[in-house]
């Protein structure tokens, strides 16, 4: 499934391509995906200029100059391009937005159909629906008492707190094992168990392995790739995530599989213990 970094990868492969081209037409296959794409959308779009590429969480949006926003959701496979009309079709590609004079397409391909795309009428109608899905700040500017007080209050496990989208937005399954172990905390510390400082690490690690993986492009597993087709590296810098028994970069511990959250999670057991009092005064100090 993309992560943020991977969504934020193909924002950055489409604006140059799509910033202030025009919408001509769209073409709509007939399987239906997560969020039903409504016919009326492909008229509203007829005509429409796109303004910019931007992300929210793992939403991709494009604003118009219609006052409408144009809302992709990658899913578990969804593959976003802009791609030169003559380029074949790929199978599973459910919508195909042709862009101004028709030598250039803007595809979306989603072979499991967990993705959306959908059409918003205004930025009130965009804002309503991140309220309503409750989707928490973005990871590169969390307030630190908000971080704090948040975490303080929860009886869950770290893990489980950087899945949480009301939390954080964007955080998945291989970035919360590596921001933790970035953080050099136990993945199942409970939240309210957290002092400030180790608080205050996770948040910041957070937003440093986030940074590094966008600028390797994210990680290419399965059937991600970037808006240019061009694969993600950060897969080859997995500290723990899918190191199972593989030796920690820092202590040579072989890293461990526990599930946690419901999901698989990996970390080293050396570098993320549970700090004693007596550590954690001392860094208290420092
Ligand atoms: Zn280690």
């Amino acid at each position: 499934m993309p992560e943020l970094p991977e969504v934020e990868t193909i924002v950055r492969d489409l604006r140059p391509h799509l910033t202030d081209r025009r919408i001509e037409s769209v073409r709509a296959g007939r399987r239906p995906l997560r969020r039903r794409w409504q016919k009326a959308w492909a008229t509203q779009l007829q005509g429409s200029v796109i303004l910019d590429v931007t992300r929210r969480g793992k939403w991709i949006v494009m604003p118009l100059d219609s006052g409408h926003s144009l809302v992709f959701h990658m899913g578990m496979t969804g593959q976003l391009r802009a791609i030169a009309a003559a380029e074949p079709h790929d199978s599973h590609t459910h919508l195909v937005f042709t862009l101004d004079d028709g030598t250039n397409e803007l595809r979306f391909r989603d072979i499991r159909r967990f993705g959306s795309v959908t059409l918003f009428a205004d930025p009130a109608a965009l804002e309503e629906f991140f309220t309503q899905s409750r989707l928490g700040p973005e990871p590169f500017d969390i307030d630190p008492t908000y971080w704090r007080t948040r975490l303080a209050a929860t009886q869950r496990c770290l893990k489980s707190a950087l899945l949480d989208q009301q939390l954080v937005a964007g955080v998945g399954n291989i970035y919360a094992d590596e921001s933790l172990y970035e953080a050099r905390l136990p993945p199942t510390q409970r939240g309210t168990d957290t002092p400030r400082g180790e608080a205050d690490r996770l948040r910041r690690a957070v937003a440093v392995v986030l940074r590094r993986a966008i600028d390797q492009r994210g990680s290419s597993i399965r059937n991600y790739v970037g808006g240019s087709g061009l694969k993600g590296q950060y897969q080859e810098e997995f500290r723990v995530y899918g190191r199972t028994g593989k030796p920690c970069p820092r202590c040579r511990t072989g890293i461990e599989r526990i599930r946690l959250a419901g999901r698989s999670t990996h970390f080293c057991p050396k570098c993320q213990k549970v700090e004693s009092e007596e550590t954690r005064a001392k860094s208290r100090k420092r």
